[in-house]
């Protein structure tokens, strides 16, 4: 039984515009929706944001983490937001420091 779900964004302003490639082989990625229900009293707990929005609190019980990931269709990798903005930013870097 799920009692809450959390919808959680990483890097949404980052990750908002443009295309993204895939850190490995330059493939295209695409957005997929991934999820896990982690209890609030489980072992995992620790690694999952419980509080609410707005600080209203802390949710407990099976809650339902939502988020975000890009997978490449070229070499299937996946990966999170934060590795594709980590990326494109050490890219963004590199092309930077050729001029
Ligand atoms: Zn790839």
């Amino acid at each position: 039984m799920i009692h809450n779900i959390k919808r959680i964004w990483q890097r949404p302003l980052q990750m908002k515009w443009g295309r993204h490639d895939c850190p490995v082989c330059d493939g295209k990625l695409k957005k997929i929706k991934v999820s896990e229900v982690v209890n609030s009293g489980s072992e995992e707990a620790k690694d999952y944001d419980f509080s609410m929005a707005g600080g209203a609190g802390y949710m407990t019980g099976n809650v339902k983490f939502v988020w975000t990931e890009y997978e490449c269709m070229k070499c299937g990798k996946q990966f999170s937001a934060d590795e594709v903005y980590q990326a494109e930013k050490h890219t963004a870097k590199q092309k930077n420091h050729k001029k």
